[in-house]
């Protein structure tokens, strides 16, 4: 089956939800689904996307939250590829959920003196060394999300 065909076939499988082009794969809650053309991994990122509208991801506070979504959102995935008969790659998903993890991982470091901080919440986190409260500087994830 084709990327479109098969994009097609979700779009009538999934009439609650809103398929639209856009630059990278992301769920935006509560309905839309954007996809990227043309990329070679279309199929099961369109279903990583499908998995968080389906699971309802409509928010999260902290990192490890966010992990965790990550990781359930991956296991919807490799049931709706067997569903599909697309085939899934258990390395595709563990490399996807490792950069994930490095980038969350990153966002946290202290930009005074590079050390892990605590998150104190969504958008604070605490410097144990240097004894601070930073807030959160948002980078823009190359990821899908
Ligand atoms: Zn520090
Ligand atoms: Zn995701």
């Amino acid at each position: 089956m084709s990327d479109s065909d098969f994009l097609s076939k979700l779009i009538s499988d999934y009439p609650q939800f809103s398929f639209k082009s856009g630059k990278k794969f992301k769920f935006r809650p509560k309905k839309t689904i954007f996809y990227v053309s043309k990329s070679p991994n279309f199929k099961p990122l369109l279903l990583h996307e499908l998995s968080h509208a389906l699971l309802g991801h409509f928010s999260f506070e902290t990192s490890l939250e966010r992990l965790q979504i990550e990781r359930d959102a991956w296991q919807k995935t490799s049931e709706l590829c067997a569903l599909y008969s697309i085939p899934f790659s258990e390395d595709f998903f563990t490399e996807e959920l490792d950069s994930y993890r490095d980038w969350l991982h990153k966002k946290t470091l202290c930009r005074v003196c590079g050390l892990s901080c605590i998150e104190l919440s969504s958008t604070s986190l605490y410097c144990p060394k240097c004894q601070k409260i930073y807030s959160k500087i948002s980078t823009p994830s190359k990821h899908h999300s």
